[in-house]
């Protein structure tokens, strides 16, 4: 196992201006790891409650993602409420109900201690050292988080920041860690906390990376097709760091074409709710729209 996702796999109600769907699944982890099975082996740690659907496993199953660390516990699984506006921007959270999220306490099962590449999706920054203490010396470390970590937990999260080389937030959370409203000079305050690289997330207007003094800019693809918008962020990560592992990228050239994937595979998840589109997805289907694009900018 190359990749080991560390988040949350849940049930989700979402409501968009398309339609309502009770209790599909959804999480960081969920979307993540079918994302980067495009690319690499994956592995999840993570929680589920008794009600959480067998099948849903099976789809994971299906994709040979390891679930060894994905553990079933007396209780509900997590659950998230989140209802879109006319602009498919940010959501607003309706509801959310930590059930057996709440004391998750991830333990990386001995076999994934030597895992090469690591991604801490959005979870308690105290919860992301634990998981740094138990894998031995990964080749690269990426990480999510959230507003609400950066108001409530921002010394931990800081210390998680020295240990890792990626992380990848939206722009609201660059401006808000960085308590600097200009994202340019925020991206490069946050890159003094330690990451090498920062991936700031902008919805439909697509990612920014920085890196040292370099600056790569991917699009989101122009869809016509955009039902719900959950999970797009958590899907990107997932292409990048699934092509990175999957291909040892080291160079900046690589990560730029990481950057691109992300976009790639985050652009078929919006198309349907929950991971409709993405667990259907195809090799194929991924390099067609890459090629796509590719011209999306190009001058003829
Ligand atoms: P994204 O749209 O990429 O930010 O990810 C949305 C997913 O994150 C949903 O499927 C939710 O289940 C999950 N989620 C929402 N709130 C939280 C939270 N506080 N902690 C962990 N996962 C969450």
């Amino acid at each position: 196992m190359k990749l080991l996702v560390v988040g949350s796999m849940a049930l989700d109600t979402i409501e968009t201006p398309f339609g309502k769907e009770d209790n599909i699944l959804g999480g960081s982890a969920s979307y993540f790891s079918l994302a980067a099975s495009m690319f690499a082996e994956v592995g999840i740690v993570a929680v589920v409650g008794k009600d959480f659907p067998e099948g849903h496993l099976d789809l994971f199953r299906q994709k040979n993602i390891d679930l060894q660390g994905v553990t079933r516990e007396e209780g509900e699984t997590f659950k998230w409420e989140g209802k879109y506006g006319y602009d498919l921007g940010d959501p607003d959270t309706l509801g959310t109900y930590l059930n057996v999220f709440e004391n998750f306490n991830p333990v990386i099962p001995e076999s994934y201690s030597n895992v090469d590449y690591v991604f801490l999706a959005n979870i308690d920054p105290e919860l992301q050292l634990s998981v740094l203490n138990q894998v031995k010396d990964p080749k690269l470390v990426a990480c999510d988080t959230m507003n609400f970590w950066i108001d409530n937990k921002v010394e931990e999260l800081k210390k998680v920041l020295k240990h890792v080389d990626i992380l990848l937030i939206n722009d609201s959370e660059t401006r808000a860690l960085a308590g600097e409203p200009r994202i340019t000079t925020a991206a490069r305050a946050v890159l003094e906390m330690g990451p090498k690289i920062l991936i700031v997330k902008r919805g439909e207007y697509g990612a920014l990376m920085f890196s040292g003094d370099d600056i790569f800019w991917a699009p989101s693809f122009p869809l016509e097709e955009v039902i719900d918008p959950t999970g797009a962020g958590d899907t990107f990560a997932g292409g990048f760091m699934g092509y990175i592992a999957g291909n040892d990228i080291t160079d900046p050239a690589g990560f730029k074409t990481a950057v691109v994937n992300g976009s790639v595979v985050a652009s078929f998840t919006v198309e349907n709710f929950s991971v409709r589109r993405l667990s259907g997805l195809t090799k194929e289907e991924i390099g067609k729209r890459f090629a796509e694009f590719l011209k999306l900018s190009k001058v003829d």
